[in-house]
């Protein structure tokens, strides 16, 4: 098994998950880079430019795990916002020195005794900040850094394009294609992983492949959607190794509770059957229920579509939970704290539940806990 770091620098603007207003206004609102569209735009060069046959066979029966991409910030990697975030409208005003930042995390992520009993039926919305602004708390959205102990919002940069459409026939400027497009900026940087559990990459290129350009999204026949991709091959055992450590402070920090934050959408399917239950009591964790009988806090779905790869299907459209839900388990009696991290590493890098190595249910441990606790 590999694991590779990629690394995407946008070269020209990129369109990714359009949002259409009208017949004219395109709009990118997907912030981060989800996996198949990367899996995609990489998948399809190995096959056209460098003629990897084998390409065919893993898009029939997927077992390379792309992670979707988080836009970076001064290097770091960024997170969709969840819930127990709260941003006040007030103190928005002016964020002047490098501590400033109109975020702050619900006591339950900042108490252990709050958090063990946590119930989104006692939840509230606090009314008031920090600064002690009354009743101008809104929740976050889009993405956010955690640095020092504090989360801060990042923007990515976008860019306005006009486009004047061409009618191929006679070559001429059609009256009435005029379009307008909103893209990623050049210079926005993307982070993600890829685990390749049968080394496929590997022996395609004999080793890892060389940095280069690649198309992704809307746009390419206008010359949009060209990025840099870097590939990093990691240290799998060191990686795992590394990664476990965290967790295991994390776990021992929260006396027992492990937090699982969404960086993909979530939905477990089972033959015919969706659900949003990921099943871990093979590892030792039990679902900690936060509101009735579920264990997860959502702030949104997500449309998929064309999972053709995994159903053949054309076009079908399914909802899942969307990156920055939140799910909650307590550690079981008698389980060792040192392999269920370990297990839990895996996971993450492997994601949580089936259909695998389809952009699903790619989840990382909330670590950002030993921090706030
Ligand atoms: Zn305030």
């Amino acid at each position: 098994m590999s694991l590779y770091l990629i690394e995407v620098i946008v070269k020209s603007p990129i369109q990714i998950a359009d949002l259409v207003i009208g017949n004219v206004f395109k709009q990118t609102k997907c912030l981060y880079i989800q996996s198949n569209t990367i899996k995609g735009s990489i998948l399809s060069k190995f096959y056209i430019e460098y003629n990897i046959n084998d390409v065919i066979e893993e898009s029939n029966n997927p077992s390379i795990n792309f992670h979707p991409l988080y836009p970076m910030l001064n290097g770091y990697t960024s997170r969709s916002a969840h819930l127990l975030l709260h941003q006040c409208k007030l103190c928005n005003v002016k964020i002047e020195s490098d501590k400033d930042t109109n975020i702050f995390v619900n006591d339950v992520l900042i108490n252990k005794e709050l958090l063990s009993k946590f119930r989104f039926e006692d939840f509230h919305i606090p009314s008031k900040c920090p600064n002690g602004h009354l009743f101008a708390i809104t929740p976050v959205k889009g993405l956010v850094i955690f640095k020092d102990k504090i989360y801060k919002k990042i923007d990515i940069d976008f860019v306005q394009l006009e486009s004047i459409g061409i009618t191929r026939g006679i070559g001429r400027v059609e009256v009435g294609m005029l379009y307008s497009y909103i893209g990623v900026k050049p210079g926005v940087k993307y982070l993600g992983l890829v685990y390749d559990h049968y080394d496929k990459i590997k022996d395609w290129f004999g080793g890892t492949p060389k940095n280069g350009v690649y198309r992704i999204g809307r746009g390419i026949s206008r010359g949009m959607g060209l990025i840099e991709v870097k590939f990093n091959m990691l240290d799998y055992k060191d990686y795992i190794d590394k990664r476990s450590r965290d967790i295991e402070d994390a776990i021992l920090k929260t006396n027992g509770i492990v937090i699982l934050r969404a960086l993909s959408p979530i939905l477990k399917m089972n033959g015919s059957e969706f659900s949003y239950k990921i099943d871990l009591d093979n590892i030792g964790l039990k679902p900690m229920n936060i509101h009735e009988d579920l264990n997860y806090l959502s702030a949104s779905s997500e449309i998929l579509k064309g999972y053709s790869v995994y159903t053949n299907l054309p076009k079908l459209s399914i909802k899942g939970l969307g990156a920055g839900t939140l799910y909650f388990y307590k550690v079981m009696d008698g389980i060792d704290i040192e392999l269920l991290s370990k297990n839990l590493a895996e996971l993450e890098v492997k994601g949580f539940a089936e259909p695998y190595n389809v952009g699903l249910n790619i989840m990382e441990v909330y670590t950002d806990v030993k921090y706030l606790l």
